[in-house]
């Protein structure tokens, strides 16, 4: 009796990575076939590279590569669309010839021999498998601390987020198919698919410090990551706002009435202080609260022109689908 193997496909997205990529994908290949050879899953598994837009040799070296290798095959985004939304591309372009996705960063600072226990999950049944980091050694001070507070919001927002999860992670075809009817601009994956809500579990695995090349997150970059994520999952901030403007304006009825009392017995404060004070405070506050609703205003804006996500401009390879047509 043949048993049909699952037919995984990795999903890397890369931005500028060539001085990583060819060895990226030796030591892909040998876990893929490694896996192939334990009859784990199909041998019409591939890895998939998505260029986003890169600047340098990426492309070229992902074309040579699957000129020399029949497992790599590769998608170019016409445009740099951003880490988030070259995974979605990738994951949607797999959907339709793979029964699993598993999504990893083409640094491989994700320990790539947790991918047999992925696929083994797979095969219990799980339909999502989220890797979570053990520890945050391999990162900066700054790194983790900034990451610890944005878990601690976002968990007193109310956000389901798998703590120490990256994206790092294998869905199945039916998770897959979930995921392609969330069409948001301010992709955040992470946030995205503990929604789909499918049985999963969660392995562990210890991150790995940048092999080469520099990394594609900078601060300003995280911290906007971190924003978008916040206000495409919670209105909590606007109620904040609310909030904060009603128990100012109590404490300015507190502050009149204590004037108005000074006043009758004849003794009013000089005043300038307070007043200065309060008009800094008030115009900071003000200036925020319409800097977070503008910020909500635009996610809007950008969701009402429903613009595609990304452009792909080319894809490598002719891969058969299930009723033999090619992709
Ligand atoms: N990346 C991408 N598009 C971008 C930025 C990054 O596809 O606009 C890719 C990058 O090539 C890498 C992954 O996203 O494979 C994660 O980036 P990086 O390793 O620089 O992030 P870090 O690990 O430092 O958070
Ligand atoms: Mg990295």
């Amino acid at each position: 009796m043949t048993v049909s193997l699952p037919i995984l496909t990795l999903v890397i997205p890369c931005y500028n990575e060539e001085e990583i990529l060819t060895d990226t994908c030796s030591k892909l290949t040998s876990t893929l076939a490694a896996l192939i050879q334990e009859q784990l899953i199909s041998s019409s598994s591939t890895i998939l590279f998505v260029d986003d837009g890169s600047k340098d040799d990426t492309w070229q070296l992902i074309k040579i590569e699957h000129l020399a290798n029949r497992f790599v095959t590769g998608i170019k985004l016409a445009a740099n669309a951003g880490h988030q939304r070259a995974l979605l591309a990738g994951m949607l372009h797999a959907k339709d010839y793979s029964d699993c996705v598993i999504t990893l960063d083409a640094d491989l600072q994700d320990d790539i021999s947790v991918i047999r226990t992925f696929v083994l999950r797979y095969l219990e049944g799980y339909e999502i498998v989220y890797g979570v980091r053990n520890d945050r050694t391999s990162d900066t001070g700054f790194k983790r601390n900034t990451a610890a507070l944005f878990y601690r919001v976002m968990e007193m927002l109310g956000i389901r987020l798998i703590s120490n999860h990256a994206d790092y992670r294998l869905l199945n075809r039916r998770a897959l198919t979930e995921l392609s009817r969330y069409n948001e601009s301010k992709l955040f994956l992470r946030g995205i698919i503990p929604q789909i809500g499918f049985r999963s579990d969660i392995v562990t695995y210890e991150r790995k410090p940048r092999l080469a090349g520099e990394t594609k997150y900078p601060l300003k970059k995280m911290l906007n990551f971190a924003f978008e994520g916040i206000t495409s999952f919670s209105v909590a901030p606007i109620r904040l706002i609310t909030v904060v403007g009603f128990v100012l304006f109590l404490i300015s009825m507190l502050a009149a009435g204590y004037a108005a009392i000074q006043k009758v017995f004849g003794d009013p404060d000089a005043g300038w202080t307070s007043l200065i004070i309060s008009i800094w405070l008030l115009g900071g506050l003000q200036l925020m609260a319409i800097g977070i609703i503008g910020e909500y205003i635009g996610t809007i804006f950008a969701e009402v022109k429903k613009r595609p996500l990304y452009t792909v401009d080319s894809i490598l390879g002719q891969i058969q689908a299930r009723d033999g047509t090619n992709f």
